[in-house]
Formats: structure tokens, sequence, C-alpha cells
């Protein structure tokens, strides 16, 4: 009496030298079928992870620690100043930036809001800076001009946010 084993497939009795079952005709070699070899599951999974875990970290990793560092710079306003050109009153806000990131910003783009000296947000506009570079670990003066929308008196104080910025 021969011995027997059990088909791969569909588990009935065959004979255990059989290279293909009799009953459903699958052929008898673990590495043709990848669904039953634990090894080829093993390294499938791990190379599907590899490859979701690398876009990731290329992608979506340096994003994240990107938007976390333009969270810690520290901006500090030191002057406000205003200029007429023409019947146009420009609002100028002076100040540096700390970053103590490892990142260096480009393309920086700010929040610009101005409180009166009760602390009321009297005029707030967007600003981008083309030409500015924050290098990393350093400080760095910047300066922020808009069109006035209030009368010069009110503008007391300015508060800057970076909100957008490309690391380099
Ligand atoms: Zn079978």
């Amino acid at each position: 009496m021969n011995d027997t084993k059990e088909c791969i497939m569909c588990f009935s009795k065959i004979d255990s030298r059989a290279k293909k079952c009799p009953q459903c005709l699958s052929v008898q070699s673990k590495s043709s079928n990848l669904e039953s070899n634990p090894l080829v599951i093993g390294f499938l999974t791990l190379l599907i992870a590899g490859v979701f875990g690398s876009v990731f970290y290329d992608n979506f990793y340096p994003r994240i620690m990107e938007d976390a560092a333009i969270q810690e710079l520290n901006i500090y306003v030191s002057e406000l100043s205003t200029s007429k050109e023409g019947e146009t009153l420009y609002i100028a806000c002076l100040g540096t930036i700390d970053n103590k990131s490892n990142f260096k910003f480009k393309d920086v783009k700010f929040d610009v809001s101005f409180v009166s000296n009760t602390g009321n947000l009297i005029d707030t506009f967007p600003v981008q800076d083309k030409n500015l570079i924050i290098m990393p670990n350093n400080i760095t003066n910047f300066r922020v001009r808009g069109i006035a929308q209030k009368k010069k008196e009110l503008y007391n104080n300015c508060k800057i946010q970076v909100v957008d910025a490309w690391a380099i």
C-alpha cells in the first residue's frame, strides 16, 4: 500500500507520489501555487509593505515634517511702518524669523494681521515672498508689505503667521 497525501487544492487523499491530483487536476508542486506557500506570501507581504512604506517615506513623511517645521517658525515683529505713494497707503511689517528646524524654506506665504491699540483686528492680507529664503537653524530678517485698508492711526501692531512654504 502506497502512502497517501492530501491534495493541496481539494484536500482529497491521493497517492503521495502524485504530481497531479486525479480529482481536481491541480499540480502538487507547492511553489506553483502562490496562495498556499507561506514563504511566497511572506515575501509578497514584505514587498508590498516595502513599496508602500517607501512611497510614504519619500512623499508624505517629508511633507508632514515640513508642515511641523513651519509651525515651529518663531516670528518676532520689531517694527511697523507706513508709506504713502500717491493716494495709496502702504503698511509694512518688519521683524525676524527664528527657524529652529533643519529645513530651508522658500516661497513663503504669510498671513498678516494688524491690530489696533485696543487689540481689535483691523486689517489682514496674505503676502507671498518669492525672494525670501529662510535658512535652517538661523534667524532671518523679513519685511512684508501690503495696501492698508484703514486709516494709518489705527495700525498699532501686527501679527504674522507663515501659512505655507516650500522646503528645499
Ligand atoms: Zn485535488
